[in-house]
């Protein structure tokens, strides 16, 4: 029963969960979501994948946060919003005057709003004094940022999603938009199936595309640099280039010509076990298609070569002309909701808002004048990934953690929460008491999408508006509100009305952000740059010239992961998604029918696999890497290819996280969480 319709209340607001950012309808029955329904609107078109329409139950689950809780003796209690913001207040406080404002530092989120991310990177430079201000984005498209800044000057999606389905030819390599961008796979499949359009796949696994692809490649784990040079010195040598182009509007493509000399079809096949003849024919498909488009996602980004692997796709792209036209372009597919929008919004260690870099005098005096303070910090602060090593160095005392689970979500997870054990001081603001709360001295309750009003910005660049639809549960307060609270104690008053009137102090400091208001968002969305109040937004970047003026091509030679298999390690451990579940499982655990449908983990393998270690499906397994060890069922499948076990990194009674290896990207410093060595046996 969901209730008669004239029983229902219906709010339009932006799915919480992928960075697709779907419209939809909340139906709600008194202060209960009842039903879900898709908004025929941009970018979804009325379309809503499982966790849209059935993944909402998190919202009024029992387990909600619903007062504030400090650590008394050991144990989380119950407390007063005074008590518990007294207590952050004078800790974070001492911290400052103790340690120095250097050794103290805070996680954004990229499930919470532009508006919160903005305050939340506001109050750890403006009030603590610290860049030591980063978010989940390091762990998932740290490595597309630097890579496509650097090789065009805008590290976003080049085109927009509704122009995937007139694309001649769409490669998608290291990306599985079925399970995890669902509605963008709506998008590649309708250009397969019904207008018969190229769709390459550059895959270990045969992910569900496969079925539609007129070519599917099946690369070793973390060879795809190789087989993209393999491709590139296949299109050169055919002189299939774009010549004109490339002189026009690139600079470098002489080093990358030299590098790709090497990298033939038949060298290629040895590295990454891709046959020549497919190498060949898949540079062919690539090269003749008059627009072209590149889709990927973490089986690019998350390896030490993850920045590497995102210049390799720009050059790619540009060697063929494939960027600044429509249906074409350089395409990564953000994770969560709002990563985009947190990266915008300057949730990062070394840009303000619209990526204006810290280290430069001009942007640290424009936000100096625009927050009433002086001497902001101007040095590069640290990752998230740097900080909690450094917390064992003596290099972090204190950390700010607002929805994120680092418990969860850092790989070699298990020395992650050791780490954390020895912080001074550690809040966690969230919506759960999760895996990373349980270790904090203060939990504050954070309201849901639902409760609040705001704007997500989702993978193309489409700032779209977030809207309340029920009050707070209990006595949580939106995110915005705990950080403004925080930082008016701490002696810098954030008297903000509303999240409407955040957004309008974002739009005077972000160029890019600039021509955007909540009015002109209500008629669907803008998608950055839009600079002024004119601007209608910008379907696809990088018309007639690049951001940063040429597009740089860079010449990358293929590197082996950082850990491979040996005789103590024999398999490779790859880990991802699945379609009913998300993430660390904080929301889609909280869901019902999400829950039925993939109630555990299952450790994927191969049908040879499971013939050589004696496993049959449903047996119980347990996988050890050199960093620890989980048991989970087996799951034979024909998605897995021989050698490589797959394991998903929802489930905290077997985190897929305890086996990853924390080395990473030297760029970026994001790890390499799709490639580690891994042993299986009967549990
Ligand atoms: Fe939500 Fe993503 Fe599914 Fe759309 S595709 S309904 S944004 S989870």
């Amino acid at each position: 029963y969901q209730g008669r319709p004239w029983e229902l209340r219906k709010v339009r607001t932006t799915c919480p969960y992928c960075g697709v950012g779907c419209q939809l309808e909340l139906n709600l029955k008194g202060n209960k979501i009842v039903k879900v329904m898709g908004v025929r609107a941009i970018p979804n078109e009325g379309r809503l994948c499982v966790k849209g329409r059935f993944g909402m139950g998190f919202v009024n689950h029992p387990d909600r946060l619903k007062t504030p809780l400090v650590k008394k003796n050991g144990e989380l209690v119950e407390a007063s919003w005074d008590e518990a913001l007294d207590l952050v207040t004078s800790k974070f406080k001492e911290m400052k005057e103790k340690y120095g404002p250097e050794k103290m530092g805070g996680f954004s989120s990229a499930r919470v709003t532009n508006e919160e991310n903005y305050l939340m990177q506001k109050f750890m430079r403006a009030v603590i004094g610290t860049n030591h201000v980063d978010h989940c984005a390091r762990l998932c498209h740290a490595s597309t940022v630097a890579g496509l800044a650097t090789t065009y000057g805008s590290g976003a999606m080049t085109n927009s999603i509704m122009e995937l389905e007139d694309a001649d030819c769409i490669l998608v390599i290291g990306s599985n938009p079925n399970e995890n961008h669902p509605v963008i796979g709506t998008y590649i499949k309708r250009a397969a199936k019904l207008k018969n359009k190229d769709l390459i796949v550059i895959d270990p696994r045969r992910q569900n595309l496969v079925r539609y692809a007129r070519l599917w490649l099946r690369q070793f784990p973390g060879t795809d640099i190789a087989v993209i040079n393999g491709m590139m010195h296949v299109i050169i040598a055919e002189n299939l280039h774009a010549v004109d182009y490339i002189a026009e509007r690139t600079e470098n493509f002489e080093a990358v010509k030299e590098t790709v000399s090497k990298y033939t079809p038949e060298y290629v096949e040895k590295i990454s076990g891709v046959p020549a003849a497919e190498i060949i024919a898949a540079a062919r498909l690539y090269a003749k298609a008059p627009a072209a488009s590149i889709v990927f996602c973490m089986g690019i980004t998350q390896h030490t070569v993850g920045t590497d692997n995102v210049k390799t796709m720009s050059n790619l792209a540009m060697l063929c002309g494939n960027v600044g036209i429509p249906h074409a372009g350089v395409n990564p597919l953000r994770g969560q909701n709002n990563v985009q929008g947190a990266c915008d919004m300057g949730a990062l260690p070394n840009v303000y808002s619209g990526y204006q870099a810290v280290t430069d005098p001009a942007n640290r005096a424009k936000m100096e004048a625009a927050w009433g303070v002086a001497g902001l910090p101007d040095y590069v602060g640290m990752t998230l990934t740097q900080m909690i090593p450094a917390i064992s160095e003596g290099g972090i005392k204190s950390l700010y953690i607002m929805g994120e689970n680092p418990a969860m979500s850092d790989p070699d997870c298990t020395h992650a929460i050791k780490e954390m054990q020895g912080l001074e001081f550690m809040v966690v603001q969230d919506i759960f008491l999760t895996e990373t709360a349980k270790l904090a001295d203060v939990v504050l309750p954070a309201c849901t999408f639902a409760e609040k009003d705001g704007t997500f910005t989702n993978t193309e660049r489409r700032v779209a508006r977030v809207r309340r639809a029920i009050p707070p549960i209990g006595q949580s307060k939106p995110d915005w509100q705990i950080i403004s609270e925080i930082s008016t104690r701490m002696g810098y008053p954030m008297n903000y009305k509303n999240a409407e009137e955040i957004f309008e102090e974002i739009r005077t400091v972000t160029p890019s952000y600039a021509g955007m208001t909540y009015e002109r968002l209500e008629s669907g969305g803008l998608q950055w740059p839009c600079p002024t109040i004119e601007h209608p937004g910008t379907q696809y970047l990088h018309k007639g010239q690049f951001t940063r003026g040429k597009g740089l091509f860079f010449a990358i030679e293929h590197q082996d992961p950082a850990e491979m298999p040996d005789a103590d390690y024999p398999l490779y451990l790859t880990t991802g998604r699945l379609l009913y579940q998300y993430h660390t499982g904080t929301m889609s655990r909280k869901a019902v029918g999400l829950n039925e449908k993939a109630p555990e983990c299952r450790v994927e393998l191969s049908p040879t696999d499971a013939e050589a270690y004696k496993i049959a499906s449903g047996d119980m397994v347990r996988v050890t890497s050199r960093r620890g060890a989980i048991t989970a069922k087996a799951e034979i499948s024909r998605k897995a290819v021989a050698g490589t076990i797959f394991i998903p990194f929802h489930f905290a009674e077997a985190a897929a996280n305890t086996l990853t290896i924390a080395a990473l990207d030297p760029v970026c410093k994001i790890p390499e969480f799709k490639v580690c060595a891994a042993r299986i046996e009967r549990a």
